[in-house]
């Protein structure tokens, strides 16, 4: 290829083909066909009165995913890092008491967004690879906080927060429930209204198995209050809620123009989840999570968080000793077109993360997963014991 910037051969660049591959890492997770058909119809004005009412209809079935009656739910035209701080900037000004619940590296995140913001933070740290514990947070809450924020699941580590006494203790500190539900929503249960969550965000590429683009905001009536009661604008343009609802309410007041085709995206990937039915997608995620570990101890290996804790779409492995990380996630890529996710902090190069994230959810994947696995460990010296397959089989014969 030339280096010269200003003479490049069009030839030179090829048309884009990635190949098929099985996406069991922590996001993004297999997106099916039919989302991507959906992404390719044509691209329209943001303001024509069909893409309002595809706007209107996908609000619809994000407050069917989050169970909530919110008005103010949509999706923030960024992936869920920007949901996470459109939460924040439009909660908490500078001089706000924030309480954050850290217990692995999406925790820590917020704690940096809280710090830009010029909150006062006030960080509870838990142990890496296990749930939150609400009295850690019960003893933090002892000021006047106006957020306590926590991460439901947490992807780096696989451990599962209950949402129900941690938002009592926020609530009765009069501080405003903020969940990270990135991970957790369209997986797991979520339901924002009867879990008091004032503000919760998402992310489309993992348990919605959408392409990574959008994330799902919703507040409540008290987070709205919050907002319009604020003393200064929120510090960041983009994501102030006061402009952004304007937008997706009735005004439609431009604000900016929205990401028509990812907007089609999300709308059939919830679409999918409707005609699935949210129990039935719960109980899918759950089965195959447990037959994968059925594998995985079979084997001979062992998962990283205790089993009342786990993530049925994030299963942290431990790797057992001698065996190397980035051969074996290498070789599963390179010979059985299989990405699963490393560690993360702490846990890099200790665990392999592997995601049964939405449609990646399902017994073809555990089953082919565990067998490439054994030969990958074969390969590397490493003799798993026998009867894997046998195991996973038995628990959906079960
Ligand atoms: C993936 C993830 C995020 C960040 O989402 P991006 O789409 O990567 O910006 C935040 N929180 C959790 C728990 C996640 O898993």
């Amino acid at each position: 290829m030339s280096s010269n910037p200003s003479k490049i051969d069009p030839k030179e660049f090829r048309d884009i083909n990635p190949g098929e591959r099985l996406l069991m890492g922590p996001g993004p997770s297999d997106v099916p066909a039919r989302v991507l058909q959906a992404m390719a119809a044509p691209c329209i004005g943001h303001l024509d009165p069909y893409f309002l009412g595809t706007m209107n209809e996908t609000q619809q079935l994000l407050r069917y995913i989050f169970q909530t009656q919110n008005a103010l739910t949509i999706p923030v035209s960024a992936t869920g890092s920007a949901g996470m701080e459109a939460c924040f900037v439009n909660l908490v000004e500078c001089g706000d008491e924030v309480v954050v619940a850290v217990n692995g590296v999406f925790g820590t995140r917020m704690c940096d967004i809280v710090n830009r913001i010029g909150g006062k933070l006030i960080r509870v740290d838990c142990e890496w690879g296990r749930a939150v514990d609400p009295q850690a947070v019960a003893k933090a809450v002892k000021g006047k906080p106006k957020v306590v924020a926590v991460v439901h699941a947490e992807t780096s580590t696989g451990a599962c927060t209950p949402l129900s006494d941690i938002s009592k203790i926020a609530h009765e500190a009069g501080a405003l429930f903020l969940v990270d539900c990135v991970t957790s929503l369209g997986g797991i249960n979520v339901p924002l209204d009867e879990m008091k969550i004032d503000a919760a965000y998402s992310g489309t590429q993992k348990c919605i198995s959408c392409p990574p683009g959008l994330s799902p905001v919703s507040f409540s009536a008290a987070a709205i209050k919050a907002l319009e009661q604020r003393k200064h604008p929120v510090v960041s343009w983009y994501l102030d809620f006061g402009m952004v609802r304007d937008y997706w309410g009735n005004e439609r007041k431009y604000h900016h123009t929205a990401p028509i085709n990812m907007i089609y995206a999300i709308r059939e990937a919830l679409r999918i989840i409707a005609e699935e039915g949210l129990e039935i997608r719960f109980a899918r995620h759950i089965l195959n999570h447990r037959a994968l570990v059925a594998g995985i101890e079979a084997m001979g290996l062992s998962m990283l968080v205790p089993e009342k804790e786990r993530l049925p779409m994030l299963n942290a492995v431990r790797i057992p000793e001698g065996v190397n990380d980035l051969k074996v996630r290498k070789a599963l890529l390179n010979d059985f077109a299989i990405e699963i996710g490393g560690g993360l902090g702490q846990f890099a190069g200790k665990v392999w993360r592997v995601g049964l994230m939405g449609h990646s959810s399902r017994r073809k994947n555990v089953i082919l997963f565990l067998a490439a696995l054994e030969a990958v460990l074969k390969a590397e010296g490493f003799k798993a014991k026998p009867g894997a397959i046998e195991a996973a089989t038995a628990v959906y014969a079960a």
